[in-house]
């Protein structure tokens, strides 16, 4: 597979699974805090952050600059009988969101832990500095190395369940915060490779007929948190990390973890002191033991509260007086 390091530093053994600190997230003092949220707030606007984006290692500058809504149309279809078929699952650069690990791991029959191990090699998503998986290539020594998916002669070998960066190519997809507005707005951008003569067809599509037809809603709903994620962290990234510090090396594991390995994650909840420190409801308790998409939200919402203090999780009332006591014993109050 690709010469790319496949050894992966953000994976954990079974062993490895840690209880959560029930001190809960690290509070900064309020005015500090306010200030620095502040200053993110203003670094965050009209911040474009490509999200999908699936465009070759060397390509010269394919991305058009024009915003694009649902509504705008452009010309391109894709069909066997085009003269680049299957040029642009060679060398291709294919983060894997957290919901392609799961249904890719469905189609053979795997978990994701096997699926992460055999197909695919970790990496950054550098404008957020956060831990993802790409999809391996297969090294050809010397010669285009193909995706691990490709049949030369049959395309693609995953096709109904293919990552969301194949269903959007070639359109990507980036989120934007606009100044003055309280959450970001996806929109969408054309990626024009010199290999791609799809472009030169004379199919018109919307956007949203494009990606109706491409299966991809199901894709952006359930990923949400997981944008938003890289979202918040490229904003943030600009100011040097959350409240101008860095990221630490446990939390970055954590956020790998919780984003790509359910059952990981899973023993996690189940085997530490997780649920003993967080007030969940005992039926969501229940479902997220089998549903790995529920799992997958509440994995978003756990990490929104730990790296960047959201409420989207609670402490429970005995854990969260434990923690303002032990913040007010550090402050030296009483
Ligand atoms: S997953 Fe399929 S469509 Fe995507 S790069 Fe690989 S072979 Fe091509
Ligand atoms: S037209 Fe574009 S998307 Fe279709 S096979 Fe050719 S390079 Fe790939």
């Amino acid at each position: 597979m690709s010469g790319k390091d496949q050894t992966n530093p953000f994976l954990r053994s079974p062993n490895e699974v840690e209880a959560p600190d029930e001190s809960g997230p690290v509070a900064p003092d309020e005015a500090r805090l306010a200030e620095e949220e502040r200053r993110r707030r203003e670094a965050e606007a009209d911040m474009e952050v490509a999200i999908i984006e699936n465009v070759r290692e060397g390509s010269e500058t394919p991305v058009q600059p024009t915003r694009l809504k649902g509504s705008h149309r452009f010309q391109f279809r894709c069909h066997k009988g085009v003269s680049c078929w299957n040029e642009c699952c060679y060398d291709t650069n294919i983060t894997l969101t957290p919901f392609d690990i799961l249904r890719l791991s469905r189609r053979f029959d795997i978990r994701p832990a096997e699926f992460l191990a055999t197909y695919t090699y970790p990496s950054m998503f550098d404008r957020a500095d956060l831990p993802v998986a790409k999809l391996s290539m297969i090294d050809s020594e010397g010669g285009k190395n193909p995706c691990v998916f490709l049949d030369p002669e049959a395309g693609c070998t995953v096709y109904e369940d293919r990552p969301a960066a194949c269903r959007y190519y070639p359109l990507g997809l980036a989120s934007v915060k606009m100044k003055g507005h309280e959450s970001p707005e996806d929109f969408y951008f054309l990626v024009k490779e010199p290999h791609c003569k799809g472009h030169l067809e004379d199919k018109e599509q919307t956007v949203d007929e494009f990606r109706r037809e491409q299966g991809v809603d199901i894709y952006d709903r359930l990923n949400r948190g997981w944008i938003d994620l890289l979202m918040k962290m490229a904003s943030w990234k600009v100011l040097g990390g959350p409240w101008g510090r860095e990221l630490d090396k446990r939390t970055k594991k954590m956020f790998f973890m919780a984003t790509t390995d359910p059952d990981a994650f899973r023993r996690f909840v189940f085997e530490t002191k997780f649920l003993d420190a967080y007030d969940i409801d005992p039926e969501f308790v229940e479902r997220i033991k089998t549903d790995d998409e529920m799992l997958l939200k509440m994995a978003f919402d756990w990490l929104k509260h730990i790296i960047f203090n959201e409420e989207t999780f609670a402490l429970k009332e005995p854990v969260l007086q434990k923690a303002i006591a032990k913040a007010r014993e550090e402050a030296g109050g009483v």
